[in-house]
C-alpha cells in the first residue's frame, strides 16, 4: 500500500471491465474518505451501475484494484465483500412483501441467521432495540408490526436502507434511491443519509440534482466508464464539459 491510499477508506484505481470488448469502466480511479458522501453522477450508459457491481464483487475487473481498508477487493468473492462491511442496495427494493417491518429488518440482523431459523428464534433484547432505533432511523418507528408489501414505495426502499444499516457496513452503496419518491420522501431520505454518515462512508448513485445538492460531500461524474469531472457540487455543476455531456440534456 502506498502512503496515499492508507487515509481512503476506499481506492479505486485503473479499474476497467470490459464486456466483449466495450469497455463500461475504462481505467477509472477515485477516492472516498471516511466519513464522506460521494455522490456518482452521469448520463445512463456512464457505467455508474457498474462500478457498484465492481466493488460488491458482483462483476469482475479485468483489471485494475479496489483497495477498501487495506483490502484488494477484486481477490474477494461477494459474500466476503459483504463480511468485510460493504453493504449494497439495489434500484428495486429486496425485501420480504409478507413479513412485517420488524421481521425485515430482524431477519438482517447481523447473526447468520436465515428465515427459518428467525420464525422461531426468541427475540433478545438486543435485537429488539437495534430494530427499534434503525426503525426511527428510517421513519418506520410506527410502522413495526405492518406488513412490508403495504408500505409506500418510498417506505420500502427505507426500509431496505435499514435492513442494510442494522448491519452496520462502513461503506454503503446505493443505487438511485429516491427514483419514484415525492419531494416529502426526498426530503427526508437526504436528512437520513447525512445522519448514517457518522462512522461510514456512502457512495449514491442519483439523478436529481436537489438531492445531490442536499446530500453530496464530493461529486463524480462518470462518462463513458471514466471520471469527467470531480468536486464540490458547486465546482461540477458549473464545469463546462459536465454540462455538455449530462447537465445540459
Ligand atoms: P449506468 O448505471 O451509468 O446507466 P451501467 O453501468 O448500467 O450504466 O452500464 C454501462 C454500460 O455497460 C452500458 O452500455 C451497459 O449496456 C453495459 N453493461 C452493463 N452491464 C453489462 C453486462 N453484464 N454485459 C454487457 N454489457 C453491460
Ligand atoms: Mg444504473
Amino acid at each position: 500500500m502506498n502512503a496515499m491510499q492508507k487515509d481512503f477508506v476506499l481506492a479505486v484505481e485503473g479499474l476497467t471491465v470490459s464486456f466483449d470488448g466495450f469497455k463500461a469502466v475504462n481505467d477509472l480511479s477515485f477516492y472516498v474518505d471516511e466519513n464522506e458522501i460521494r455522490v456518482i453522477i452521469g448520463p445512463n450508459g456512464a457505467g455508474k451501475t457498474t462500478v457498484l457491481d465492481l466493488i460488491c464483487g458482483r462483476t469482475k475487473a479485468t483489471t485494475g484494484s479496489i483497495r477498501f481498508r487495506g483490502k484488494e477487493l477484486t481477490k474477494m468473492k461477494e459474500h466476503e465483500i459483504v463480511h468485510a462491511g460493504v453493504g449494497r442496495k439495489f434500484q428495486n427494493p429486496s425485501i420480504y412483501e409478507d413479513l412485517t417491518v420488524f421481521e425485515n429488518l430482524e431477519l438482517s440482523y447481523p447473526k447468520g441467521r436465515n428465515v427459518w431459523g428467525a420464525l422461531t428464534f426468541k427475540r433478545d433484547k438486543d435485537v429488539i432495540s437495534k430494530v427499534e432505533e434503525i426503525a426511527e432511523m428510517i421513519f418506520l418507528q410506527d410502522l413495526l408490526n405492518k406488513e412490508a408489501g403495504l408500505l409506500s414505495h418510498g417506505q420500502k426502499q427505507w426500509l431496505e436502507i435499514g435492513m442494510l444499516l442494522i448491519q452496520n457496513p462502513d461503506l454503503l452503496m446505493l443505487d438511485e434511491p429516491v427514483a419514484g419518491m415525492s419531494v416529502a420522501e426526498r426530503k427526508q431520505t437526504a436528512e437520513l443519509l447525512n445522519r448514517i454518515t457518522k462512522n461510514r462512508s456512502v457512495i449514491v448513485i442519483e439523478h436529481d440534482m436537489q438531492f445531490v445538492q442536499d446530500i453530496a460531500h464530493r461529486v463524480t461524474v462518470l462518462h463513458q466508464g471514466k471520471v469527467l469531472s470531480e468536486g464540490s457540487m458547486d465546482r461540477v455543476k458549473h464545469d463546462p464539459k459536465v454540462v455538455e455531456v449530462y447537465l445540459g440534456h
